[in-house]
């Protein structure tokens, strides 16, 4: 039996749950990720684990990329079960304390300014219920025992991993890299998708940096939360980099013709209603913003400008 092994989520697009890592060490089990609440996701993980001789009542460990649902929101089963010690980045700590915080590092009041037909009242949209109702991957809360920041080191089992503090998807978004074994658990920042991204959270800046960060380090496999795993580590952030620079040059496209509308250009980005108040409206917004630190566009109220 190998000592580290990924159990694959349901299917790598939301709402599906993260995949999970479970490493042995001597006192049980460590556990990146905690998947998706819920009964169904979190019955299926627990009988996986089982079933691979991985007995959740062994889990001492958790430690969270991040603090959105389906990373964390199965926690509320396995502290039932075990009472694991919670491990996540300090400044994802109050969110994982506190969900109701997701709120703002969503931005999801900002979609309102924009679509203010859509009648969202001052709460915009309720993300938990949300989460819980349309998804059926219901967010759970945790108080971490402890917290970590980027350059701090977690043995785990034989692997010793250096958090990377990873933002642009979750304002302390954390992957994890031991250098030694040449492995990396990207969390969202590299995998079959391309994560969505707000201001709040990192924006696109923080994608950049975070993916520029994974690419320096000499590795072998990425385990990614969504996804298969990665051998090809170039391949994979070309991949991923490209997406936000092809979102980048179709807003630069579009204002060769003069000025737009916000709201035209997320109508453009993102063709589907169902996308455009989120998460078209924050990568848009985190799209904007490096384009105006770069002097390429400005902005007068909601008419977006290029500049030169
Ligand atoms: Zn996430």
């Amino acid at each position: 039996m190998e000592n580290l092994v990924m159990i694959k989520g349901e299917r790598p697009l939301w709402p599906s749950s993260s995949n999970v890592l479970v490493i042995r060490d001597g006192d049980g089990l460590i556990m990146v990720e905690a998947g998706c609440g819920g009964k169904e996701f979190s019955q299926r993980l627990v009988s996986k684990m089982r079933s691979m001789g991985l007995p959740p009542e062994k889990v001492h460990t958790i430690v969270l990329s991040h603090a959105h649902p389906d990373h964390m929101g199965g926690i509320s089963t396995f502290l039932k079960i075990s009472q694991p010690l919670v491990i996540i980045s300090e400044i994802d700590a109050p969110s994982a304390r506190n969900p109701n915080l997701l709120t703002d590092s969503f931005d999801v009041l900002m979609g309102k300014e924009y679509f203010p037909e859509l009648g969202f009242k001052d709460s915009g949209l309720d993300l938990l219920t949300l989460f819980e109702k349309i998804s059926n991957c219901p967010m759970a809360s945790a108080e971490p025992d402890k917290t970590v920041k980027e350059g701090d080191k977690i043995q785990m089992g034989d692997y010793l991993f250096e958090v990377l503090h990873t933002p642009g998807h979750s304002p302390g978004h954390i992957s994890l890299v031991d250098r030694e074994e040449k492995i990396c658990y990207s969390g969202d920042v590299v995998g079959d998708v391309v994560a969505w991204y707000s201001p709040s959270s990192g924006g696109v800046l923080g994608y950049l940096t975070s993916l520029e960060k994974i690419e320096k380090c000499d590795l072998q496999k990425i385990y990614p939360s969504h996804g298969e795993i990665i051998t090809e580590k170039e391949k994979a952030i070309g991949r991923i980099r490209g997406k936000l620079y092809e979102r980048e040059n179709l807003i630069l496209k579009e204002l060769e013709n003069g000025p737009r509308q916000f709201r035209e250009l997320v109508e453009k980005m993102f063709p589907s209603p169902n996308q455009q108040f989120f998460p078209g409206v924050q990568i848009l917004e985190s799209h904007l913003i490096k384009l105006e630190k770069e002097k390429k566009t400005t902005r007068q109220n909601h008419l977006v400008m290029p500049l030169k």
